[in-house]
Parts: C-alpha cells; sequence; structure tokens
C-alpha cells in the first residue's frame, strides 16, 4: 500500500484526480480501524494531516466555514458558543484520544447514519463543500448522505470545509447509547430553532439507512409556534404540541434491530429525545428573552 503526503491541497487534489481509488486519511479514527481488521486495503492512502489550512475555522458573512480536517477537541474548545448543537454532539464522540485525533470531515468520509455530527448538520442547514481539480461545489447535508455508509463525493473529489450559518437560537443535541461514554449512537436527535425566520429545523441519528431530517415534524412546529404567536410571547409550549412533534419524528425515523438497539426501541427513544430536546430548546429561548430583556 502506497502512503501519499501532499504538501499542498493543490497536489491533494491533483493526486486524488490521477489516483481515484487513494483514500483519503485525516485522523485516522475510523480508518485505521478498517485496516487493522482487514475489512479495506486501498491501493494507496492519500495523508492530509499535514494540510493544515484544512484543519482552520473561520467566520465570513454570517456562515461559519469549517476546514474539513477540524478535530472535535477543537469544535469543543472553539466553537461552543457560535455552534453549540456541533459542540454537543462533539462532546459526545468517542473518547479524549478519539476527540483529539477524530475530524467532522472523516465523520463526512464514513458517512455512517450512527455519526454523532449528521444530526446537528443536518438541523444546522450544513452545506458540504467538496473539492476537486474541476472545481469546487457545496452540496447540502440533507442531498450528501446517499445511503449506509454512502455520500455524494465523486470518486476524484475530497470534502475540503463544511459551511454553517450562525444560529439565530437555540440548537441542541442528544443521543442514546448503551452507555454514557465512548458509546455509538442507539439513536441521537438535533433541533435547531430559529426564531429570525419562525422555523424549526431536526436531525435524526442512528434511526434510518442515513441521517435525515424529520421534515413533517419540522413542519408541524414551525405551524404550530406560528399559529399560537408563540414566537413572540415566549410562553410555554403546550403539552399536545410538544406530544405531536415527538410522535411525528418518531414517524420519521426507519431503524433496524442490531446488536445496539432494536428497531422498537429506537423508535421509543428518537420520540423522548424530540420531547426532550425541543423543552431544552425551548427554555433556553424563554431564558434568552429575559437575559436581554425582549
Ligand atoms: C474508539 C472509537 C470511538 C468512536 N466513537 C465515535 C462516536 O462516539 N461518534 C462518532 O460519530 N464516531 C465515533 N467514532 C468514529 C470516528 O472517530 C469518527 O467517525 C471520526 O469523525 C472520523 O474522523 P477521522 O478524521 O478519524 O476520519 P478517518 O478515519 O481519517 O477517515 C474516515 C473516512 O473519511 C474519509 N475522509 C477523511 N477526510 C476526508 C476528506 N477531507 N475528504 C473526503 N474523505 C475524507 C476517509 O477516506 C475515510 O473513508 C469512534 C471511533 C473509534 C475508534
Amino acid at each position: 500500500m502506497d502512503f501519499i503526503q501532499p504538501a499542498s491541497w493543490a497536489d491533494a487534489l491533483a493526486i486524488k484526480a490521477d489516483l481515484p481509488s487513494a483514500v483519503p486519511i485525516a485522523g485516522g479514527t475510523d480508518l485505521m480501524v478498517e485496516l487493522n481488521f482487514g475489512t479495506r486495503r486501498p491501493e494507496a492512502l492519500l495523508d492530509l494531516t499535514r494540510l493544515t489550512e484544512l484543519a482552520d475555522w473561520e467566520v465570513s458573512d454570517g456562515l461559519v466555514r469549517l476546514g474539513a480536517g477540524l478535530s472535535y477537541a477543537r469544535v469543543i474548545a472553539e466553537l461552543g458558543g457560535l455552534l453549540p448543537g456541533l459542540a454537543m454532539a462533539a462532546r459526545t464522540v468517542g473518547s479524549p484520544q478519539i476527540r483529539n485525533r477524530g475530524t467532522v470531515g472523516g465523520n463526512l468520509g464514513t458517512a455512517s447514519p450512527a455519526g454523532d455530527s449528521h444530526p446537528p448538520l443536518l438541523a444546522g442547514g450544513a452545506a458540504i463543500e467538496a473539492a476537486s481539480v474541476r472545481g469546487t461545489r457545496r452540496i447540502s447535508a440533507a442531498e450528501f448522505y446517499t445511503g449506509v455508509k454512502a455520500n455524494a463525493l465523486a470518486p476524484d473529489e475530497l470534502i475540503s470545509a463544511i459551511y454553517l450559518p450562525l444560529p439565530s437560537g437555540p440548537e441542541q443535541f442528544s443521543k442514546i447509547g448503551t452507555r454514557n461514554a465512548m458509546v455509538i449512537a442507539v439513536a441521537a436527535f438535533s433541533l435547531a430553532l430559529h426564531p429570525d425566520r419562525k422555523e424549526v429545523t431536526t436531525g435524526i441519528g442512528s434511526a434510518a439507512p442515513t441521517p435525515r431530517r424529520a421534515l413533517a415534524a419540522e413542519e408541524f412546529l414551525t405551524a404550530a409556534l406560528d399559529e399560537a404567536g408563540l414566537w413572540g410571547s415566549r410562553a410555554a409550549l403546550p403539552d399536545a404540541v410538544c406530544t405531536e412533534f415527538a410522535r411525528l419524528v418518531r414517524a420519521a425515523a426507519a431503524p433496524i434491530d442490531d446488536v445496539r438497539g432494536t428497531a422498537a426501541y429506537r423508535l421509543h427513544s428518537l420520540a423522548v429525545l424530540a420531547r426532550r430536546t425541543l423543552g431544552w430548546a425551548w427554555t433556553e429561548f424563554q431564558h434568552d428573552a429575559e437575559g436581554t430583556g425582549g
């Protein structure tokens, strides 16, 4: 197996164009497991870790641009205030060692239905920037996941960055697993309130062949909040609204039975996560008004 270390991003793209079978390696926390277990034996590895520009982030025009090589540890340390949903998810990933090495770009490369960054990327309205010698394009998170551990990248493309709009309201993430740490999600859910456009968006993890949004639940809640004037009043959420939202989130899932949990448990837990995250986010929204006098 060849180990190729490009010295620049342009070199990396040129190599990927010449040798599309070369497999990029970032933190290696997914890939090295596959190599060690012999489930994957690529012709060549394309090492992205020397490309320091991939590990940067910046804010411009209301968008946070995360380099694909940004580690979870840095998301937690540097972006907790700007991107709370993604930072919450990052805090639940693996162990300190995994969070130091593992990257958001690697999570997208693997595109596991159980990857923890996917629900907040979906709820946050992320776009994934794919680059090749042909140029760059942005793929919405909702269109990026194309199947179980499959994504929309072309063979000559690499993920260069992830774009997330700065949130205008509270975000939440919650995950259920078989224990509290070092655990792959049995089910996960993310929710974002957007008071600026009076909308709610969601992301479901580990409960369908791909991460996905709960669109009917989003539409229902967005309409219910609007009709009751709740964006303005910030009054308590009616229990019937929370219950129906949780039911619709559950209905959006299509889970399987596997070693980590049954489909029935995943459906039940998703409804619980949906209700809880909505309650937390709404309480934060109410407290935000107290803090600003709004
Ligand atoms: C002990 C352990 C615990 C874990 N716990 C969790 C957890 O709690 N939650 C969770 O979501 N994941 C978990 N993981 C999985 C893993 O850590 C994450 O998926 C992580 O985000 C992978 O990032 P990486 O940089 O290590 O990717 P790598 O292993 O380097 O790469 C992963 C895949 O992405 C591709 N790739 C990497 N960078 C790019 C790029 N720029 N462009 C295109 N393709 C690219 C690679 O070719 C490969 O196919 C765990 C793994 C281990 C070993």
